[in-house]
Parts: structure tokens; sequence; C-alpha cells
């Protein structure tokens, strides 16, 4: 910022509308590195929950060695605080790469039907315990230019949060449109819904609309904000209807390209 300072005093030297052009640049970068610290911030104080669980849970242990069954469940506390550890640090990972420049893979087709499947199959544990029924319905054989595993993720959000937020025994519809040149990706809940002063905050890093309720659900901030960016990187946009008490439905509008001539090696293998 210190070098942008020099550029913006010499520019000033050089003309008013340069001077201006310049200092508006000055402020988006103040602006990105206040974003930046935020962020390191918030993520901190996120994963200063779960540790801090971890090191009492150990003490715990060291204190109960001589009563095996309560070690037994100690241990598998620390196992449930490892795993919450683990995905709060892969979203991390996720939303920094979605953020940077150069993070993601290379761009090739990728067939909308192959996202849907995997990100249904990563999530039918899931559904299977919260007695949630998924189902697949709309169009076949579209395709979009993007990065399969990113895609994969943020269709997998979508589906995390519509069975986590869904009581047991409802549905969870994802969907597929072709509106002209763009594919839209829906998925439908009947949870509990989302208020419209919350629907406005929802996208934002860490942002939950009851912190209380989220946080016994397991939630970590992340997910709709990593499905904004990935949705965005691929030059498309996100969309929220619902209402309280009744359900909700998230979409992802994609360009739709043709279907490539040759079908071309899976990247689905990768990662
Ligand atoms: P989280 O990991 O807490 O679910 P997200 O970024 O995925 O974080 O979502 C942010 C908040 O939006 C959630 O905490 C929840 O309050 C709300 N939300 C997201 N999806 C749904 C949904 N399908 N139904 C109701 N509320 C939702």
């Amino acid at each position: 910022s210190q070098d942008s300072r020099l550029v913006s005093a010499r520019a000033s030297a050089m003309g008013p509308r340069l001077s201006l052009l310049v200092i508006r640049d000055v402020t988006e970068q103040e602006r990105l590195d206040q974003m930046r610290t935020d962020f390191v911030a918030n993520t901190s104080h996120e994963l200063k929950t779960p540790v801090g669980a971890v090191t009492l849970l150990a003490e715990a242990i060291e204190s109960a060695a001589d009563d095996p069954e309560q070690v037994r469940a100690f241990a598998s506390r620390i196992s449930d605080e490892a795993a919450r550890l683990g995905q709060l640090t892969g979203r991390i990972m996720s939303l920094s790469r979605l953020q940077s420049a150069d993070g993601l893979g290379e761009f090739g087709p990728v067939a909308i039907d192959e996202v849907i499947a995997s990100a249904v199959d990563a999530h039918t544990v899931q559904a299977d315990s919260a007695a949630v029924e998924l189902s697949r319905g709309g169009e076949r054989g579209t395709w979009v230019h993007g990065d399969a595993q990113v895609l994969i993720e943020a269709v997998g959000n979508l589906l995390a949060n519509a069975i986590l937020y869904s009581p047991r025994g409802s549905r969870v519809g994802i969907g597929v449109k072709v509106d002209d040149d763009v594919v839209e990706i829906a998925v439908t809940d009947q949870g509990i819904g989302i208020s419209d002063a919350d629907r406005a905050r929802i996208f934002e890093r860490f942002y939950r609309a009851d912190d209380a309720r989220s946080r016994r659900t397991g939630g970590t901030g992340l997910g709709l904000s990593i499905v904004k960016h990935a949705t965005q990187r691929h030059g498309g946009e996100v969309r929220v209807w619902s209402r309280p008490g009744r359900g909700s439905t998230f979409t992802m509008r994609l360009p739709r390209i043709d279907a490539p001539q040759q079908s071309p090696l899976s990247k689905r293998a990768r990662k």
C-alpha cells in the first residue's frame, strides 16, 4: 500500500484526472487488505473453539485414565471435534482458492449430469441419517465450461444445507432447467426457510442465520460463500427463494455450452 501511495503522489503531479484514478485504486487495495484482515481474524476465532475443545478433552482423558468407559467417550468427542476442524480447514482452503486469481484448475467441458451424480453420491449418507429423501429431476445432457471439482463442491454444499435444515421425512429435490443459453441447477427443500433479513446476508463469510442453532447443527458459515464464488468464477449467479417455515430453493445459473462432439475424459478422477 505504501508503494501505491507513492505512485499516487507521483501521479497527482501528472494531472488531476490520473491522480483520481490511482487514489480510487488505493482505496480498493485498502478495502481488499481490510477484507483479508477480517478473514484471518474470523478464521482464527472459528478455529479456536474446536482446538480448545480438543485440548480440554485430551486433559480429561489423562485424568480419567483408569476409567475405560470415560476414556472412550472423551476419545469419541475428540474425533467429532477433529472432524469439525477438518471440515472447517477444508472450506477455508476452498474459499481462498476461489478468491485467488490462479486458484482454479483448467476449465473444460463439464457434464452437469456427472456433477449432480457426484454431489448426490457424496451426500446420500447424510440424507439417510437425516431421513431425508433426495430426488433428481429435470433435464439431462446439459454441459457447461468449467472446473468439475469446484462445481461438485458447490452443488454439494447446497445439498448439505438443504438436508441440514430440513425435518425428518421431508424431501430435497435437485433439478436442472435449460433457459436458452443458461443451465439452471435448483436445490429445493421443505425445511425451516430463511427470513428476508437473513436472506440478504447468508452469502457472507461466516454468517449464520441463527448462530446458536446453526452452531448446534455443525455449520461453518462458509458453505454459501463458496457456492457464490464458485458460481461467479463460472460466469454465473446464485439466487434464493424462501418462505420461513415452508422451505427454500437455491439456484445456480451457469452459461450453457453445447455437448462436446467427442466425450472428453472424465475430470472426476482429478483431485
Ligand atoms: P452453514 O455451514 O452454517 O450452513 P452456509 O454458508 O452454508 O453456512 O449457510 C449460511 C446460513 O444460511 C446457515 O447458517 C443457515 O442459517 C442459512 N441457510 C443456508 N441454507 C439453508 C437452507 N437450505 N434452509 C434454511 N437456512 C439455510
